[in-house]
């Protein structure tokens, strides 16, 4: 497993990351949840993320029982804060200096540890002024409880906005994350040059499109039981995007590009993502273990630029 610097910064990150997102604490049991993070860290993957909201702070509660024992500076986690967990007060939502206070000390708790290495801000609160919430964000790296600071799916310029008052407080501005994979590019046309600018890397979710960009899931047939599409506790509704039969035909095209590397489709398309420069890590999903050893095995993996290209006639319209 190869690590890649976050942004300007000295902390490296593993190339893939594992988030729970949906899994722990939802879709699979804890045994399972324990298994895959088990099988991460077997197979060299160090960075683990995950949210508060997460199955509404069950996530980070799975993940920190699972990761008990671990050699702590062995370990990179990242978290996050925005959105309401538990009851929700007219504070439990956002940025404010508030929210955020109480959202590191719970998570820290949850997490069973004194520090996170990321925190990172979930979306962007247009309530709030960026100046209160980076001010914040200082604090809470000066108290220790976090080392560096990431935002989640910010736009171009409130990245460049960030990343002035973070130049101002002195405080490590590293990472953005966004969704990104081969069905969705968004970031490439002002986030990416923004946040090289900025000396941020993207850290990317989604990789394999929540599973669409294994192949799994063929057209005119039904979805394989246990996967995400059939997962009614929320997977099921945040894959739908996905589940059209054209898309799902175009995905079955890249089959023959994936072998000629000697690829499972699952890990082209996490190899996909990592040949983007300003990528620093792709934070890979799973329900089971079998899918952390099949994806990990794309670190490292160069796509040439004659199939890169091929890979984009394929998808061309989607
Ligand atoms: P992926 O695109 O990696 O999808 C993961 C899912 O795809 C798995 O749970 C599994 O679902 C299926 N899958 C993965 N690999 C394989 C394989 N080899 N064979 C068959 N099926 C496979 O990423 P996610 O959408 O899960 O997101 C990953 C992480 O990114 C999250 O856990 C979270 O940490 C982060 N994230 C951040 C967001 C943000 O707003 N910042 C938003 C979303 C995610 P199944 O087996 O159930 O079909």
């Amino acid at each position: 497993m190869k690590y890649r610097y976050l942004g300007n910064s000295g902390l490296k990150v593993t190339e893939l990351i594992y988030g729970n997102w949906l899994t722990h604490g939802s879709q699979v049991e804890n045994d399972a949840a324990t298994a895959c993070v088990r099988a991460a860290l077997d197979n060299g993957i160090t960075t683990f993320d995950t949210a508060d909201v997460y199955a509404n702070t069950v996530a980070e509660e799975v993940l920190g029982e699972a990761l008990k024992g671990e050699r702590r500076e062995s370990l990179e986690l990242l978290t996050k804060v925005y959105w309401p967990v538990g009851p929700k007060g007219a504070n439990d939502v956002g940025l404010s200096r508030k929210h955020i206070m109480e959202g590191i000390n719970g998570s820290l708790r949850r997490l069973q540890t004194d520090y996170v290495d990321v925190y990172q801000a979930h979306r962007f609160d247009v309530e709030t002024p960026l100046e209160e919430t980076m001010v914040a964000f200082a604090d809470v790296v000066r108290q220790g409880k976090a080392l560096y600071i990431g935002v989640s799916e910010w736009r171009a310029e409130h990245i460049l906005e960030a990343a002035r008052y973070a130049r101002e407080l002195r405080i490590p501005l590293v990472s953005n994350q966004p969704q990104y994979n081969m069905l969705w590019r968004v970031i490439e046309a002002e986030v990416v040059p923004a946040s090289r600018e900025a000396g941020l890397s993207q850290i990317v979710f989604s990789p394999v499109a929540q599973g669409v960009l294994t192949g799994k899931y063929l057209p005119g047939k039904g979805a394989p039981e246990g996967s995400r599409a059939t997962d009614t506790k929320g997977g099921q509704q945040m894959i739908s995007r996905w589940m059209n039969d054209d898309l799902l035909a175009a995905v079955q095209g890249l089959k023959p590009i994936a072998d000629e590397m000697d690829l499972t489709l699952a890990q082209l398309a996490v190899a996909w993502v990592l040949q983007n420069d300003n990528v620093a890590a792709a934070i890979i999903g799973a329900s089971r273990p079998e899918q952390v050893v099949e994806n990990v095995r794309a670190s490292g993996v160069e796509l040439p630029a004659d199939l890169l290209a091929r890979i984009d006639e394929v998808l061309d319209g989607f």
